[in-house]
């Protein structure tokens, strides 16, 4: 399934906050009511709450109340507190690159001069839209279907990936994604993905809510808006027609729950085939364009989207394809255009279709947009000056752990056949794990950055990307390879290469910190770690074998087991409802909530099995298992603005924060130290209790 990280973002959202279950108003337990708690946040909790009713608002409920959303976020919480935390230090790594000064050519000095460029908003102004003028001139000379088809080729980029990041989106009619073959582990393969439309998701065009209507309108006005600012005349009437043909391609696209499912991603066409399978673009002219004309075989990813979309190339006016080519473009590259197209560009997709209220500082983003282009140069930057050697020893550790904690459980599961058992022990030994950052660093040489041309870097950046990408179909697979910065704060699980990025800039506060009982890392970083592992044994990681073949590893019985199971977890999650008229989608979310179970419980073994059958230390009053699970539920701490809470629930794998806090009702050892009885909102009974590992 999809995806496989830890959280993740949606564009920074009118303070609903989450209401949650009902709450029950209790007079104050004795337990750590307003005390000092060493290492976690006391202040935070609602202590007036039974954490029976409602454990996120026990753990939350103060935070909850007193903390204002940013104005230039759209939700915040603990991964946010924590990447303020590494934003800070990524400025100060950035900035003295500017300062140094280094030799042309150098990785130093492209990243100083790639955040010169991104600041210095005046020659951006000054340049207006010429830098743009080429890229449009372009598209206005498409005068037929075959130059159509080169140009989407031409312009094709690596930008989606299903599974490792689950990126789904991509406004080019398709995105590109290089990686291991499921049927060959051995070597790459490049597939392709829906795309074409600018909204979110395919709902966002074909739901018939008045609240959806709406905002389509809100689109359309926006869409000539930004037309018009670059100067493309009869603006009004080309934003009808995009919108009209971004609807077409809409309908034919898969939803995000079918998007995500592996089995039905990996369909493997001959190049030869896509003339018959999906007819409409000259097939030839596109992959030729795209320098893909001597791959034998792609899959396709959604096939039925993908033979939709290349009709409509055929069907649909090319002056409509003309328009929707000129928007995007102007869209995508609206961050290094004119500031007028950049407040424009935010005024829809941040406030509109986000909630957030103020777009975050020119520096703050100038910093942001350098990590992002020069991902691993400005990681080793951070890592050499931020990781301290103890941090990594830290977590290879506990990583260690509960992987002993993962086999353990493998072995003393009732209902698993000694067959499948022997493969998913063999998939636990072979795991990789990278903690901090990768063995090898990825080279920028290739990569040239234009001291004040912050529209040109951009354009390079993403051709250099798209070179590399292509480049990985004539070299091996190579599982020692990252998909996540060092400085992300957050964590991903690559089922297919059966390896884990461990980002550096996640080992902090509130996750980890070196200084405080180890009860609390088992419950923050330690579920973080567990929940990564068990994607390799999610209702997607399952399909995969030791070596990343997707294969069937399973008994018929074992296999029924483990989906009635994953069944009753989905439906715990569909019942939850966020938004009065919107609930999770259960089967969405399913493969993030398998892992933030099977995590938290091969965490809490492992920090069990680390006291060696000694009590833990109490702090604070509380115990070694309160400990742990107040830290659990303080890491799921999230507030949302309206629109961003209802963009996760229609387009992310991952259910919002505060109801990924109540997967603890579903652990025995959670019951006791909270005191948690029949009756109570999050009160199951044992034998209704999901256990899947
Ligand atoms: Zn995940």
């Amino acid at each position: 399934m999809v995806r496989r990280r830890i959280v993740r973002w949606v564009a920074p959202a009118a303070l609903i906050v989450a209401v949650v279950t009902a709450l029950t108003t209790i007079a104050a337990r004795p337990l750590a009511a307003q005390r000092v708690i060493p290492g976690l946040d006391a202040s935070a909790m609602d202590t007036t709450v039974l954490p029976g009713n409602d454990f996120y608002r026990y753990a939350n409920g103060n935070w909850d109340r007193r903390t204002v959303i940013p104005p230039d976020k759209s939700s915040y919480g603990a991964f946010n507190i924590a990447a303020d935390h590494a934003e800070q230090q990524l400025v100060t790594v950035v900035h003295d690159a500017v300062a140094t000064r280094a030799p042309a050519g150098s990785d130093l000095r492209k990243i100083g001069d790639y955040y010169m460029a991104y600041s210095n908003t005046r020659v951006i102004d000054r340049r207006g839209t010429a830098p743009i003028r080429p890229l449009l001139d372009s598209i206005a000379a498409i005068d037929d279907r075959v130059a159509l088809a080169r140009f989407i080729g031409a312009h094709i980029r690596a930008d989606v990936d299903p599974i490792n990041n689950g990126v789904l989106h991509t406004d080019n009619p398709f995105g590109l994604w290089i990686a291991q073959d499921f049927n060959h582990p051995t070597r790459n393969v490049a597939a392709l993905l829906q795309g074409g439309i600018a909204l979110p998701d395919r709902s966002y065009y074909l739901d018939k809510s008045s609240r959806m209507a709406a905002l389509r309108n809100t689109y359309r006005k926006h869409v000539a808006r930004m037309l018009t600012l670059a100067h493309v005349a009869n603006a009004s009437a080309k934003a009808d027609a995009i919108l009209a043909l971004e609807t077409q391609i809409a309908a034919t696209h898969w939803k995000v729950e079918e998007s995500e499912d592996p089995a039905k991603g990996n369909n493997h066409w001959a190049r030869a085939d896509f003339a018959r399978k999906a007819p409409g673009l000259d097939w030839n002219a596109f992959f030729t364009a795209a320098q893909l004309a001597s791959e034998d075989s792609l899959v396709a990813w959604q096939p039925s989207a993908i033979a939709g979309i290349s009709a409509l190339t055929a069907s649909a006016p090319l002056a409509s394809w003309k328009d929707l080519l000129a928007y995007h473009a102007i869209e995508d590259h609206a961050a290094v255009l004119p500031g007028a197209i950049d407040r424009e560009a935010f005024a829809f997709f941040g406030k509109t279709l986000s909630g957030t209220e103020a777009q975050a500082t020119r520096d703050h983003r100038a910093v942001d947009a350098t990590s992002d282009a020069l991902g691993f140069a400005v990681g080793k930057l951070y890592v050499d000056r931020y990781f301290p050697a103890s941090a990594k020893a830290s977590a290879e550790k506990m990583v260690a752990g509960i992987i002993r904690a993962f086999q353990h459980r493998i072995d003393e599961l009732s209902w698993m056949a000694p067959s499948t058992k022997s493969e998913a022990k063999a998939k636990l030994s072979t795991l990789r794990v990278s903690i901090g950052y990768p063995d090898k660093w990825p080279s920028y040489a290739a990569l040239r950055i234009v001291p004040n041309d912050a529209y040109g870097n951009a354009d390079r950046v993403e051709r250099f990307t798209y070179e590399r990408s292509i480049a990985k179909l004539r070299e091996p697979v190579d599982r020692s390879e990252w998909v996540m910065t060092p400085q992300t704060v957050n964590a991903v699980n690559l089922p297919a290469m059966n390896a884990l990025n461990f980002p550096a800039a996640i080992l902090q506060p509130p996750f980890f910190d070196a200084t405080r009982a180890d009860a609390m890392n088992y419950g923050g970083i330690g579920a973080v770690i567990g929940h990564e592992i068990s994607h390799s044994f999610d209702n997607n990681g399952a399909n995969f074998d030791a070596h990343g073949e997707l294969r069937n590893w399973w008994t018929p019985a074992d296999l029924a087991h483990f989906q009635a199971s994953t069944q009753a977890l989905a439906r715990q999650y569909s019942s939850y409802h966020p938004l009065p008229d919107l609930a999770i989608n259960g089967q969405q979310t399913l493969s993030e909530d398998i892992a933030d179970l099977a995590g938290v419980t091969a965490s809490h073994d492992a920090f069990v099995a680390s006291l060696n059958g000694k009590p833990a230390a109490t702090v604070g009053g509380l115990t070694g298992d309160q400990q742990f699970f107040l830290s659990f539920g303080q890491i799921w701490r999230t507030k949302f603005r309206e629109p961003a809470l209802r963009r996760q629930l229609l387009t992310n794998g991952h259910a919002p924060g505060p109801w990924r806090a109540y997967t603890v009702r579903n652990l025995d050892a959670w019951y006791a130290p909270f005191d948690v009885k029949p009756g109570e909102t999050l009160y199951l009974a044992p034998s209704t209790r999901v256990r899947i590992w």
